[in-house]
């Protein structure tokens, strides 16, 4: 699905658009003017349909060179090593991230729990990918056209980040799992969720400068994407904690 020009919409799940894989996230694709460039991989499951995706818009997902993670939960990193499959892909990630899904460490992204809670099907398998670089805080790469830079924002779960990418004089902030449209958050009963964290996340987030919200589920906003963090600062404000996503 194309968004705007240069930046498709390839896979989204139930909590989304509902192109690709039930299960997946949303993934963004840009077209750098030097290859593609992915950000967040599914589970794995959907690679097929994420592949016609591409194939329908015109992409050839063979050029997809960089994948960006913004955590090793399953419907984000899951993915990863099927792309790996598929492409000679670099993958980057922050340092947690990195260790986990290079390890393939199905009790740091509570997948134990996840599939007993029916979050993924019973037989769903976690597959080791090597992360290539590994990104700290305020790394830039420059791939094309595009600047990409690391932000750490924990609390969804503690190796989150999320990613500015900075085109001419456009910027998207590729939210992942940290913010949601409408200033919701995602919370869960897992061992690494954290609320002080998220809300810590969300007051980090209000004082960068971005255009377009790219969250991992749900709508995303092409101008004006501020509003939705000042949505849920104007609830931390109160002491409140922001509504979560469902
Ligand atoms: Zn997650």
């Amino acid at each position: 699905m194309r968004i705007e020009s240069d930046l498709y919409l390839v896979g989204s799940g139930n909590m989304g658009f509902s192109l690709t894989d039930g299960f997946d996230c949303n993934i963004f694709l840009f077209d750098s003017g030097d290859g593609y460039v992915m950000f967040d991989a599914g589970t794995g499951m959907g690679m097929d349909a994420i592949w016609a995706v591409c194939r329908q818009e015109g992409i050839d997902p063979n050029r997809i060179d960089h994948l960006f993670l913004t955590h090793a939960h399953g419907d984000h990193g899951g993915g990863a090593a099927h792309v790996r499959d598929r492409t000679a892909v670099t993958v980057y990630a922050g340092a947690d991230t990195a260790r986990i899904v290079t390890a393939g460490d199905d009790d740091a992204v509570s997948l134990p729990a996840a599939r007993a809670a029916g979050v993924y099907p019973a037989d769903y398998v976690y597959r080791a990918c090597t992360v290539d670089n590994v990104l700290a805080t305020g790394d830039r790469v420059e791939i094309g056209a595009l600047t990409v830079e690391y932000v750490p924002t924990p609390g969804h779960s503690h190796d989150h980040g999320s990613y500015l990418v900075t085109r001419g004089d456009r910027r998207y902030l590729v939210a992942g799992d940290a913010i949601f449209h409408g200033g919701r958050i995602v919370l869960q009963h897992t061992w690494d969720c954290s609320v002080p964290q998220s809300i810590t996340t969300i007051q980090h987030l209000a004082g960068l400068d971005f255009d377009a919200l790219l969250p991992g589920h749900l709508s995303f906003s092409m101008h004006n994407g501020k509003r939705h963090i000042e949505t849920a600062m104007s609830v931390i404000a109160k002491l409140g904690c922001p509504p979560m996503l469902a």
